[in-house]
């Protein structure tokens, strides 16, 4: 597969078209971006995780029956993946009450939530990615009912999956984004990447924060956080 020109340069990845159409390039970056942009770093090593990461919990979705957008590992940073559409929302599933949730429902963060909570944001930057509803998502046509039902199967099977997997690891598994698309032939796939950027991993026993929040919050060690998940996954 040859790599062609870029298509896209995102906050944390560029995007290259290759010699097939149905195929883009994934170049993960060390660069990171909290607070919609506002806040701007550098997490040395960041891009080589994520990118293995995501590519080694794709691998493992795959074999469990979820549809995702991997094909390939290329080296430490670049991964082919299908070309897809991004259905432009971001859909994040909660265990335990942090972040955003904690701040508007006034819930101390590390309340377990009885059941997994769903929830989508918009992808506008402009807008900040507002939270919306299956309303929302169907009045402005930015996936039909089919869609959403899927992607609500799918990202709670994900939840199921991953806290089960990340278990084995002494990590708890307390919030994460995801994003899907579709492929050329109109089938629903994970899209994006699974990584410390895009979930809250605390250990086990400690609590101690083992991802992107260890940057949003200036806590410090935030390279050894991304290096001791890499550590406990063994990947
Ligand atoms: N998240 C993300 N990208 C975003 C917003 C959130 O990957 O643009 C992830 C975040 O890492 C966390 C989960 O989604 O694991 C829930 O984030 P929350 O809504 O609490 O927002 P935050 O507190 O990160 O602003």
């Amino acid at each position: 597969m040859e790599k062609r020109e870029q298509l896209y340069e995102g906050k944390a990845k560029k995007v290259f078209a290759t010699d097939d159409p149905d195929v883009v390039l994934v170049s993960y970056k060390d660069d990171a971006t909290a607070f919609n942009g506002l806040k701007k770093g550098t997490i040395e090593g960041k891009g080589v995780i994520n990118n293995r990461m995501s590519n080694f919990l794709m691998k493992i979705l795959e074999k469990d029956g979820i549809p995702t957008h991997y094909i390939q590992e290329l080296n430490d940073r670049e991964t082919l993946v299908k070309k897809v559409t991004i259905v432009p929302l971001e859909v994040i599933v909660r265990n335990v009450a942090a972040g955003s949730l904690s701040k508007r429902l006034g819930v101390p963060e590390g309340t377990p939530l009885r059941e997994p909570v769903l929830e989508y944001c918009y992808k506008d930057d402009a807008l900040g990615d507002p939270m919306v509803n299956e309303y929302h998502i169907a009045a402005m046509g930015w996936a039909d009912d089919e869609t959403m039902e899927k992607i609500a199967y799918y990202a709670l099977r994900i939840n199921d999956l991953l806290i089960a997997y990340f278990k084995g690891a002494n990590v708890d598994l307390i919030d994460f984004k995801l994003e899907f698309g579709k492929t050329s032939d109109g089938t629903l796939v994970l899209a994006d990447e699974i990584s410390p950027d895009t979930c809250r991993f605390w250990d086990s026993e400690t609590h101690e924060k083992l991802d992107k929040d260890r940057f949003r919050r200036d806590l410090g060690g935030v390279e050894e956080a991304y290096q001791e998940m890499r550590k406990r996954l063994g990947f």
